[in-house]
């Protein structure tokens, strides 16, 4: 399977969108999208607490108006919410008051000062309005982890081999992602401790 990440496309065409946390620390950035699910989340937060690690969920509101209590618990454990838009709208083909709209609806319940574009597509006039209040951040590494048949082992290394100061991983919170995430995140998770890296969440700007 050739798997091509859409970064590698656009990071040049985006520089001014956060793509790494600049730090000479042994620091990485574990991010979580499109939950809260109370199954999933719960695990992905036991996993968490049993690494000492902290991540960034970027949720969608619709599933944080289902699941209010696992932001609470997301929050209570030292995480950070990140505004993945309300209804995981993507910005291509969405006028930039309907995309404004939506980002402004996840809000209404919580403040953050992050927030990450779905599927990574967003367009120039909806990041120039979003950037006054948000710190728009992209990712490093991706762990494919919604992919149907990926081949696990292969992206493991893949990203281990990636890994480096300041990266910023993404995985999902996601019906559609937990299989391969629940297998992949806790290995992933033993390989950053036996690097000597920690997880943090992503400071708000
Ligand atoms: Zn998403």
């Amino acid at each position: 399977m050739a798997i091509v990440d859409a970064s590698s496309l656009l990071k040049p065409l985006y520089p001014s969108l956060t793509w790494q946390i600049e730090t000479a620390e042994k620091n990485v950035y574990l991010t979580f999208d499109d939950g809260p699910h109370p199954e999933i989340t719960r695990d992905v937060l036991d996993i968490l607490r049993s690494f000492g690690f902290r991540g960034t969920f970027f949720t969608v509101g619709q599933n944080m108006e289902r699941y209010p209590e696992m932001c609470e618990r997301i929050l209570e454990e030292g995480h950070v919410l990140g505004n993945h838009t309300y209804s995981h709208l993507s910005g291509y083909g969405t006028s930039k008051s309907d995309y404004l709209a939506d980002a402004e609806r996840w809000s209404d319940r919580y403040q953050t000062g992050l927030f990450r574009p779905p599927y990574g597509r967003i367009l120039r006039k909806q990041i120039h309005a979003l950037s006054t209040s948000y710190r728009i951040v992209m990712w490093t590494l991706l762990s494919w982890d919604f992919q149907v048949g990926l081949d696990r082992d292969r992206m493991l290394s893949k990203m281990k081999k990636g890994t480096r100061p300041g990266a910023i991983v993404v995985f999902h919170d996601s019906e559609k992602a937990s299989g391969n995430m629940l297998q992949m995140l806790p290995r992933y998770c033993s390989f950053l401790k036996e690097q000597g890296y920690s997880s943090f969440a992503i400071p708000q700007v």
